[in-house]
């Protein structure tokens, strides 16, 4: 589609905001909707559904129902495989509906939304549908008069709770494991982006999932999330959101049915380029790139950089020659490469931590102000500090905006040290020629993903996740099935 088209189908793509529980499109039980607001241009898109506990208990019931009856978790591993992969061809065939819903929504540009999103999420879901037919239970080494098998259940209602930064492939980070194993999943989009999980939802009953296994609830933390969190019938809850969030979300499972609590939260990376730095041109491509890329609403983001010494001036000088290349435009246009901030809540929180970089005495190099687009709607300029000390808020804090800040330190021992003292420890990347050194740094640095000479590489075989407070479990790769899914001991007597 050209840019013209886009901005065309814009005003007629079908918005339907209403819940899914029960294979049916339902309002809230109470009634109540919210506006869904566009960041592009401050546009309404529509009413959706505001569930709360009430639609909770409807959705778990649902979920429980069908989880029961065996109508899913049932089938053959091969038949749920038919139907996923059935699922994932139907996102394609419906992607450009799927990417303009995400970009309306939360304002990323229209040629991620598709080239990125739709394209992994797609391929999430078909890589755990074809993978539930490949995996094999286990007969433990046993007594001779006796056999103990060790076989994988599902856990049952799956509760998953995203985000809003990447809403549909966070929902196939969730839903694909969690469906392909046998479970009933009741999802919870980001009241800031939940327009293509409901779409989802419809896919997949056309796919063939049955009712009641794939329910949406959209509506607010503190309502739905909450009511969730606390379900005395749901098994499992998937999170995927701020430590903050996640904080309470294990709190809840504790205080009501301690349900599985699985949490996916923020990062604060780190990205340390050596002197020795097998590819400059490369690593600023990959430190520019990686902390624009989704307005810099991505997790593991390289939101710290430490550049060494010799080379750090070169290293600023072209990254600053790069930065003209992100400049915030229309979402819809297919050259825009950085989009719009999701909304004004976000739009504050990263304007204010500008400003407080720029009062704690950091040296702007580029952006620091809202960037004015023909569109109007939420846009921030791609940001440079310098001459940031690990004691700023700006250093310590997930900001989520396109702001990047580089430190200063004395040698490896101290950037690493830096690097690990902060709560998260999502991702982190070390650029050097010295195989020892980069494995050494890599073994050192405490972060569920360390890039050795690149950043952001990404495949759905390999997991994802965070140390410390970054979460737990891991979503991502056969590791995912160990959240959805029970093991069970079977002693049989020969
Ligand atoms: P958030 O914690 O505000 O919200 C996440 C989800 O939780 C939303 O659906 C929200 O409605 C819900 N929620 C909020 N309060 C709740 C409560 N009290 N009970 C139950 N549910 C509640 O996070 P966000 O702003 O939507 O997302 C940004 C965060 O997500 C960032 O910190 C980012 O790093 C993190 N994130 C992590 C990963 C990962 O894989 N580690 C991936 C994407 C985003």
């Amino acid at each position: 589609m050209t840019t013209h088209s886009w901005h065309e189908r814009s005003k007629t793509v079908r918005i339907d905001g209403r819940a899914v529980i029960g294979g049916r499109r339902v309002d809230a039980v109470s009634g109540a909707r919210f506006d869904d607001i566009s960041p592009i241009d401050g546009r309404k898109l529509g009413e959706v559904a505001r569930c709360d506990g009430a639609d909770a208990d409807a959705a778990v019931a649902s979920g429980r129902a069908a989880f029961e009856d065996g109508r899913w978790a049932g089938k053959a591993p091969a038949e749920r495989k038919r139907i996923l992969v059935r699922f994932a061809d139907l996102m394609l065939a419906h992607e450009d509906e799927l990417a303009l819903l995400e970009t309306l929504d939360m304002g990323k540009p229209i040629r991620y939304s598709k080239s990125v999103d739709v394209c992994l999420a797609q391929n999430c879901i078909r890589w755990y549908g074809e993978a539930i037919d490949k995996l094999y239970d286990q007969v433990a080494p046993s007594p001779q008069d006796s056999l103990a098998l060790i076989t994988r259940e599902p856990v049952g209602v799956v509760a998953a709770i995203i985000p809003w930064n990447y809403p549909m492939l966070m929902a196939a980070w969730k839903i694909g494991p969690a469906l392909a194993a046998g479970n009933s999943v009741v999802l919870k989009p980001s009241e800031k982006a939940p327009l293509t999980s409901l779409r989802l939802a419809e896919l997949a009953l056309e796919a063939e999932v049955p009712e009641g296994v794939f329910n949406v609830l959209p509506g607010y933390g503190d309502e739905v999330g909450r009511a969730l969190a606390l379900h005395m019938d749901v098994d499992c809850i998937g999170f995927t959101g701020s430590t903050r969030t996640g904080k309470q979300i294990v709190q809840m499972a504790g205080q009501s049915n301690l349900k599985r609590a699985w949490t996916e939260l923020g990062g604060k990376s780190a990205n340390i380029v050596c002197a020795d730095c097998p590819d400059l041109d490369a690593a600023v491509a990959a430190a520019v790139g990686s902390i624009y890329f989704n307005q810099g609403e991505s997790c593991n983001a390289p939101s710290r950089l430490f550049v060494e010494e010799s080379i750090r001036q070169a290293f600023l000088d072209k990254a600053l020659g790069m930065i003209p290349q992100y400049a915030p435009g229309d979402p819809l246009d297919e050259a825009t490469v950085m989009g719009a901030i999701v909304d004004t809540i976000q739009m504050k929180t990263v304007l204010g931590y500008i400003d407080e970089g720029k009062a704690a005495g950091a040296r702007l190099l580029a952006g620091g102000n809202a960037a004015r687009v023909e569109t109007g709607g939420l846009y921030v300029e791609p940001t440079l500090f310098d001459g940031v000390d690990s004691s700023m808020r700006i250093a310590r804090e997930e900001i989520f905006g396109p702001v990047l800040s580089v430190l200063s330190f004395t040698d490896l021992d101290d950037a690493v040290r830096q690097a690990n003292a902060t709560p998260y420890g999502l991702a982190a990347a070390v650029w050097t020629s010295d195989m020892s050194k980069a494995i050494r740094t890599a073994r050192r640095l405490r972060a569920g993903t360390v890039h050795v000479n690149q950043y952001d590489n990404d495949d759905i075989t390999v997991p994802f996740g965070g140390y410390k407070q970054s979460g737990n479990g891991r979503d991502k790769s056969l590791h995912a099935f160990d959240k959805y899914t029970e093991l069970k001991t079977t002693w049989i007597q020969i």
